[in-house]
């Protein structure tokens, strides 16, 4: 009976924790323990039996839902590329609603694959590649969000979900997108993505670019995101649109698109700095000498703690970590947990 009492107290503990604790905590814990997390790899599995054990711990009952696909491999030219065959592994837990309808939230947790023998010689991707921000710091404020929402009793079922094999092609988003059923399809408001949080000057919000053209669902709840976080007194920003191929308030290039393209509104939180480069959203901080390309992405030297946290503003990643958590843990509230009418 003690005993019990005492695991009560001990699972009601988090709650408490200081928003962003947990957030900064496993994504440290996934990047330093689980590098090279590459689709089909012995080490992505090790990740996702992780991930699901974590949500276990928290009262979920996870399911691992494994599916096969592939990706191209470019050999030393004049070689052609070589297809090569793999299965991967998606995570979805759930606090089930009442309304019949559903919101995903979701972050990939694999590392970059190499695509080539001209990447694996760049040091792009590969086993050392930790992926601090790219993407253990979405996974980590998903599983603080799971944590702080474990108890709830939403309206709107929220559907968490780690995606295997978004670095060789959105595989494990799509394969998500492709399972459901027209109803199911129907029955998802909202897909709501988290890539990146760490190495980008700016926090931001984007709507996906497709459905924001065909509902108003995704730039409202950009809009929103935007509005909490105003609230909070956390600066958050969209894409102003300076590059005409990424039109302002919306982004691209992570697991929402998946959803985008499948006719569900969606939108995606990243760091990164819109008015650099290209300003296309791929350059995320300044070039100098700890970020020689002005990005971390992909890159096993510069995307791993002990280069990132020295490098970086101190204390970026408990930040990010909490004001990520503070303004999706609020948006859920306002419109999973307790939406209007
Ligand atoms: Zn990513």
């Amino acid at each position: 009976m003690k005993r019990m009492v005492l695991a009560l107290l001990v699972a009601a503990a988090p709650l408490h924790a200081a928003p962003g604790d947990t957030a900064a905590r496993e994504a440290r814990h996934l990047a330093a323990r689980f590098p090279g997390r590459m689709a089909g790899t012995p080490q992505e599995d090790a990740a996702a039996r992780h991930l699901a054990d974590r949500l276990t711990a928290m009262g979920y009952r996870p399911r691992r839902e494994r599916f096969a696909t592939s990706y191209s491999f470019q050999p030393a030219k004049p070689a052609a590329p070589v297809t090569t065959s793999l299965v991967s592994t998606n995570i979805i837990a759930e606090r089930p609603g009442t309304s019949g309808k559903a919101i995903i939230v979701g972050a990939h947790y694999d590392s970059r694959t190499p695509l080539g023998v001209a990447e694996i010689d760049r040091r792009v991707g590969g086993p050392d590649l930790e992926g601090l921000d790219d993407n253990a710091s979405g996974v980590g404020v998903i599983l603080e969000l799971a944590e702080r929402l474990a108890r709830a009793k939403p309206t709107h079922s929220i559907r968490f979900i780690l995606f295997g094999a978004e670095e060789i092609g959105l595989k494990g988003a799509h394969e998500i997108v492709r399972r459901m059923t027209p109803a199911e399809q129907r029955a998802t408001l909202l897909m709501i993505n988290i890539d990146s949080i760490v190495t980008g000057d700016r926090l931001y919000v984007h709507a996906g670019p497709k459905m924001a053209l065909k509902s108003p669902a995704g730039p409202a709840a950009r809009d929103r995101a935007l509005a909490i976080a105003a609230r909070l007194g956390i600066t958050a920003a969209t894409n102003p649109g300076r590059n005409p191929e990424y039109p302002r308030g919306t982004g691209c290039c992570s697991d929402q698109e998946a959803f985008d393209a499948g006719g569900i509104s969606a939108i995606n939180m990243e760091a990164t700095n819109w008015d650099l480069g290209d300003k296309d959203g791929y350059q995320q901080t300044a070039r100098r000498p700890a970020f020689p390309m002005g990005f971390s992405w992909h890159l096993a030297d510069i995307d791993r703690g002990d280069h990132l946290e020295p490098a970086l503003t101190p204390g970026r990643v408990d930040d990010r970590a909490r004001d990520a958590v503070r303004i999706l843990n609020q948006l859920l509230t306002e419109i999973a947990v307790t939406p209007a009418p």
